[in-house]
This record gives C-alpha cells, structure tokens and sequence, in this order.
C-alpha cells in the first residue's frame, strides 16, 4: 500500500468517516449518526439560494451556477495482481470556469457518488471566487476502496484514469489536485501520464496539470500544511475579533489525515493543545494534550489512530460532548447533526473538511450562538497553496516557504475581514457571508461579459 490517505471513507450503510485526506495512509473511519442518504448537493444548493437573495444575483446567473458546465464520468479498465481485469468508475465535475481553469481536488473513494462531486465541485467555484484567485470550481475521481489496492494497482488505477480523463484537463483548463484518498505521488503519476501523452516538445508545458505535487517533480514548499494553515489563521483572526487568547486553550479535531493532524500541530505551536481526536478506528480523548507529531506519525505508520498509546479511548458521543474551546472537523461531510450540535461544548467551530455541518445541525449550532468558520473560507488555504504552486510551474520558478507562508497569511486574513464585515453588514452566518462575497464576484463577471452569442 502506498502512502495514500483513505482517511475519509464514509460506509454508506455502516456510515463512518476518515479525515480529511492529503495526508499519507490513514484509515481513520468514524461512525455516523445519519443513516439517511444525505443530499449534499442539494444543501450546497440551498444555500446558494441563500446567498442569492443577499447579492441580488440575476436569475440566469443563479440558474447557471445551480449545476456544474460538465459532468464526465468515464468507465475504464485495469489489470489487478491477480491477473484479472476489473472496470473502474471515474468523475470529474466541472461546476464552472468563468474565473479562470477548472480547479479542484480528485477523491479516491468507495462511496464516490455523482452528488458528492456537483456539491464539492460547486464548493470549489466558490472557494477559488471567494479568495479572488483566477480559478473556477471542479472535483472529482474513482469509486475504489484504495485501502484494498496494492502500490502497483493504485499506480494502474490512476493512469488509467488519466488517460481516459484525456484532455478534460490540462494546465490552462482543468487542474486537479490531492483530496479524499489522493496524494502527492498520485498526483505526480497523473502529471507523468498527462505528460507522456502530448507531442514531446510539449511535455514540460504541462507540469501544472496538476497541484499538490511532490517537491521533487514541481510541488510547492508548504502545500502539505497549507489546508490546516489556513484554518490556524483563521482562528487566529476570530480569537483576535474576539478578544479570545488562544495560549492555553483546547481543541478537539475529528480525523487525523492531512488537514487534522497539521492543525494540531500548528496549533500547538499557538499554545492550544489537542484534547480530543478520532477516526474511523474510534475516538481518543486525553487531558494533556496530544503529542501532534508523535500522533501523525503513528498514523502515517499505522493507517490509524488505532493503538496509540498516548490516550483513552472514547465515544463517539464522548468525543463531541468533551468540553473544548474550538472543535475542528477534519474529516468528510455530513458529521454534525442535530445530535452532535447539541452535545459540543466549545466557543468555535472551524470546518477543516468540506460540508461537515449539516443544515440541521448548523441551525441548533446558531441557535446556541456557536460561531462556525464555513469550509469555503475556512478550508481554502489548500486551493490558494495549489494556485502559488500553479503560478511557480508556470514561471518554472521554485518560491522560498517563508513567501509561499506570508502570501497565504495575507490572503487568508483577508478573506476572513471581508467574510466577517459581510456577515455584519447583512446580518447573516459566516457562511452565507462567503457564499455572497463568491456570487458577487461571478455576478459582476457574468455582468461584464455578457452570455455568449
Ligand atoms: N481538495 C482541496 C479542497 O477541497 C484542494 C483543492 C486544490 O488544491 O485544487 O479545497
């Protein structure tokens, strides 16, 4: 098994959950308390509607921007160890390209389904609009269990779908980037295979075909971290807001792939210590604080936190009622309900993951006056580290971490102002807020350019 993070695997009947991925092999599955299929494009699509209202966008922009430009799904073949040949499911959703190519992770993952990809597909439009950089929104990826995946049929599995993903990317249309499942030495197969495709003379143009590259074959200094350094500065902004000293205080952080075990990290280096943590091997809780690299490190060897010495194990129920200053899901969507927002018992919520509050549960955190920073704003600094690198492959240029940091720190900081002096101004969530600073932006494009003819 390569070092690939399954860390975010959901069951669709024995739901769990992983963390969010980027990060190596991890199976961090956690139960969930919804058993109903979730229609997660559907919420992402109400709260467009949401927002809509708030911007006064035109009806034909909102009527384009409710579904994705492209939906390709591709069915291809590989050759498994054990001599057979099995088909394969792959996706990519190309919600929209006004702002610029297509921009979005890949997620390698056994319960991949068309919906999910519409709805993080969409999220990526807004993301890339929100942080004002040239991209527009795309997700997508492989129906596949990589946990049961030996290195060599991971590596087929991804060329194959690159080949037949053909040219619906490419550096100047379609980016795709690590996510769910994926990492940077899938990313660099891709980019090999892409490159072998095209006339030879042409081979180098393409290396940002894809972001989240290994430093070796043209990834950017702190992309790894960049996801969970954007939630930091982001807490860090809030506690600023809030008059709120972070040194001290705690967090608890569901999933521990990429995007969880950096902002433990992270975290720590501000003081706030990790009390709590899981993933679909179960909860762990100690009242020390995780040893965040120890932890990460356990899990990078493990595929889990399972067997970590340095905690108790917990609930689930345990974990979201541990009493905490900020919680950060890190894992998929669909992880706080009614019931989880009614247990949590923190001043903050910041959303690692994409979608992890569901619309019930959003509304029972809003009534008891928990703040969440939405994962538009929250979760970007990934996709704002992918564009540097982006720009890095363009220019053939290789960028110090110290500038990629400060770049990413002004970025952040700003987005998190202009959110929060929207929500004021409006008098709507954090949310709303993100999503009606992104459709101001397409608005005002849309407007300029008019609709083709
Ligand atoms: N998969 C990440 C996200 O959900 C990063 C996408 C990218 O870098 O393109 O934002």
């Amino acid at each position: 098994m390569s070092e690939v993070d399954t860390t975010n695997v959901a069951e669709e009947k024995t739901p769990v959950i992983e963390p969010t991925s980027e990060l190596p092999p991890t199976s961090t599955e956690v139960s969930v308390s919804n058993d109903e299929k979730y229609e997660f494009f559907k919420v992402i699509q109400d709260y467009l509607d949401q927002a809509a209202k708030v911007v006064d966008l035109p009806e034909h922009v909102r009527d384009m921007l409710a579904q994705p430009k492209n939906e390709i799904i591709v069915h291809f073949p590989v050759a498994m160890d054990n001599g057979k040949m099995k088909m394969f499911k792959g996706y990519r959703i190309q919600h929209n390209n006004l702002l610029g190519p297509y921009k979005g992770g890949l997620r390698f993952h056994r319960t991949a389904s068309l919906d999910d990809f519409k709805a993080l597909a969409t999220m990526m439009t807004w993301k890339c609009a929100l942080m004002q950089i040239p991209f527009g929104g795309a997700k997508g990826g492989v129906k596949v269990d990589v946990s049961k995946l030996s290195d060599a049929e991971l590596m087929r599995i991804t060329r194959r779908f690159t080949h037949a993903l053909g040219n619906n990317i490419g550096p100047e249309y379609d980016i795709p980037a690590p996510d769910v499942g994926t990492n940077a030495q899938i990313m660099v197969w891709i980019m090999d295979t892409f490159m072998n495709q095209v006339d030879h003379t042409q081979k180098n143009a393409q290396r940002g075909v894809v972001t989240g590259k290994s430093l070796t074959c043209g990834g950017s200094q702190g992309r790894e971290k960049a996801t969970a350094q954007g939630v930091v500065h982001c807490i860090t902004e809030w506690a600023k807001d809030n008059r709120f000293d972070l040194e001290g205080k705690t967090a608890i952080i569901q999933g521990f792939g990429n995007v969880g075990s950096f902002t433990a990290l992270l975290l720590s280096r501000l003081g706030v210590s990790t009390i709590a943590t899981g993933d679909h091997t179960g909860y762990m809780r100690t009242s020390e604080g995780f040893n965040a690299h120890k932890l990460a490190d356990h899990v990078k060897k493990n595929g889990s936190i399972k067997g970590y010495v340095g905690g108790e194990s917990i609930s689930r129920e345990e974990f979201f009622s541990t009493k905490a200053d900020i919680f950060i899901p890190a894992a998929i969507e669909n992880q706080i309900g009614e019931v989880e927002a009614q247990l949590l018992d923190v001043a903050l919520i910041a959303e690692g993951a994409n979608g992890p509050c569901n619309p019930a549960g959003e509304r029972i955190l809003a009534e008891r006056g928990i703040p969440v920073i939405p994962d538009v704003l929250a979760n970007s600094g990934g996709v704002t580290v992918s564009y540097y690198e982006w720009v890095q492959n363009l220019r053939s240029e290789n960028w110090p971490l110290e500038k990629v940091d400060a770049r990413l720190e002004t970025k952040m900081k700003d987005a998190y102002r202009r959110v929060s002096f929207f929500a004021q101004e409006h008098g709507v969530s954090l949310r709303i807020a993100a999503y009606g600073l992104a459709l101001e932006a397409l608005k005002t494009a849309y407007a300029e350019r008019g609709i083709f003819p």
